[in-house]
């Protein structure tokens, strides 16, 4: 059998679109790992923003509880 020059040369041409484009993923996964939200400890909001009545609200630092704890302290 014998494998001619194009089949040789379109080989090449796959395993060097399968790197670029594979290159390609693993940036656009990191890109969009680091433009994530961050919140303050990795918290997420488990109770839709609904600080009242929230089973974590003293120990949460999202910002909407930050906010709800000012507004008590203020009165
Ligand atoms: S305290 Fe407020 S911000 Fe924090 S998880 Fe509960 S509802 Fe969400």
């Amino acid at each position: 059998m014998r494998i001619s020059h194009q089949q040789v040369e379109s080989r090449r041409e796959f395993f060097r679109a399968t790197a670029r484009y594979g290159l390609l993923a693993l940036v656009s996964v990191a890109a969009s790992l680091a433009a994530r939200p961050r919140t303050p400890g990795g918290q997420r909001c488990v109770n839709q923003g609904i600080c009242s009545g929230c089973g974590i609200f003293p120990s949460c630092g999202l910002p909407q509880a930050l906010s709800a704890k000012r507004f008590k302290e203020k009165g």
